[in-house]
């Protein structure tokens, strides 16, 4: 059976909403778009966009930034990691990540991933103790959270201080906690292609007020520290202010105009982000050659990209299925390429961290694919692309057809 290409763009986002053009066209209009550029007794669109995050992730502080990986590098710093510390992280993430510890002098200790796209919990313990690291940045990465009350108990069995990457995972929940509630700080990122969209930006949250007052002075805040929507009082910075330096990687009034409407809309997108995702996954389901990371009882996720794994494809059977997909309009990544290409690369083309073996996790990334799963797609588009997709994987030699 032929069926229609697939047409549409894997990058193209929804507009940004009425509202939120109006509210940037008003800064715009004011000339005001420095964060603290303020009228008297004015109160910025960034501080506005804080105290909102703060409340919806349920955090006593949040911290507008320029990225999701300057929250990262502010976030590291803030909680004391200096150069030559060590820093566990996930073996499977996006560039920024380890980025983020190169950044601050760290040295990156990579962790295994299951089969489930989670960090390893008994590789996290092994290389916790083997390496005496006291940090982990963990990276939920595409969305997938692993058991996050083992984890917590690790952590505090380890004493390593947890700092969670939520750049796939604004919203997600784990028992009913959103994710960027586990550990000392969530970092999240407000770039295009994440869960809210102002082209580049990050929040940072937290509930402890020194590590914050040192984030807010290391994010550029000057002396201007006051001048902050969810932000600890003035004597949190006493002792600090003098000694903390200014990296300059403010937010800026124009994007957090963008983004605060968008968070009101967040709730909504992230049920029509899942029904997608539901519905790709159940038609992959079908298939003997795919399997599908299993998703606990306990996790909320968002589904704003799905991953498949096809166990057993060989290099060039996988790079044929990517390509073949192409052919019809269906634009799907695999993470088992040899050569880091567009967004995607692996722990082995990231040179400035030192070369660690990860075999299970090369194992799991050699049959990995991954695509987007924009809103500007209809379900009608969704069936579309997951028939392509059991289309394309039923060609593949029987061996893993298993
Ligand atoms: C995008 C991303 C980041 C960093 O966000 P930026 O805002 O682009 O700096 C961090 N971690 C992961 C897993 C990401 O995908």
């Amino acid at each position: 059976m032929t069926r229609p290409q697939f047409s549409r763009s894997f990058t193209q986002q929804p507009p940004i909403p009425d509202e939120a053009i109006a509210a940037a066209v008003d800064v715009m209009r004011s000339g005001r778009l420095h964060r603290y550029n303020l009228a008297l007794g004015e109160a910025s669109e960034v501080m506005e966009l804080e105290r909102e995050f703060a409340l919806w992730q349920g955090a006593r502080f949040c911290l507008a930034v320029a990225s999701g990986g300057q929250a990262m590098q502010i976030a590291l710093r803030a909680a004391g990691v200096g150069p030559g510390d060590a820093v566990l992280t996930n073996g499977f993430t996006l560039a920024p990540v380890p980025g983020a510890i190169a950044a601050v002098g760290g040295r990156s200790v990579l962790v295994e991933i299951t089969e489930d796209l989670v960090i390893d919990l008994d590789d996290l313990a092994r290389k916790a103790r083997a390496s005496g690291a006291r940090y982990l940045l963990l990276s939920h990465m595409r969305g997938h959270l692993c058991d996050m009350e083992r984890l917590v108990q690790l952590a505090a069995d380890l004493s390593l201080t947890v700092i969670e990457d939520c750049a796939h995972t604004m919203g997600a929940q784990w028992n009913g906690v959103l994710s960027g509630s586990f550990g000392l700080a969530g970092c999240f990122s407000t770039q295009t292609y994440k869960h809210i969209n102002s082209g580049e930006g990050g929040l940072l949250t937290s509930d402890d007020a020194g590590f914050m007052a040192r984030a807010t002075v290391l994010s550029g805040s000057y002396m201007l520290y006051d001048r902050h929507g969810a932000g600890p009082g003035p004597s949190s910075y006493e002792e600090i202010r003098l000694d903390t330096p200014n990296t300059s990687a403010r937010m800026d009034n124009l994007r957090a105009a963008l983004l605060r409407p968008q968070l009101r809309q967040l709730d909504s997108s992230i049920a029509a982000w899942n029904a997608r995702h539901d519905l790709v996954a159940r038609h992959l389901a079908q298939s003997g050659a795919i399997r599908l990371p299993k998703r606990p009882d306990a996790e909320r996720y968002v589904g704003s990209s799905i991953q498949f794994c096809v166990p057993g494809i060989s290099a060039v059977d996988a790079q044929a299925l990517v390509a073949r997909l192409g052919s019809v309009g269906v634009e799907v990544k695999w993470f088992g390429a040899a050569q880091p290409s567009g967004y995607t690369s692996d722990h082995h083309s990231w040179r400035y961290v030192a070369a660690q073996g990860l075999p299970q996790t090369d194992a799991i990334l050699a049959g990995l694919f991954d695509m987007r799963l924009p809103l500007t797609f209809s379900l009608e588009d969704c069936a579309l692309l997951a028939e392509h997709i059991l289309d394309a994987v039923a060609t593949l030699p029987a061996t893993v057809q298993a």
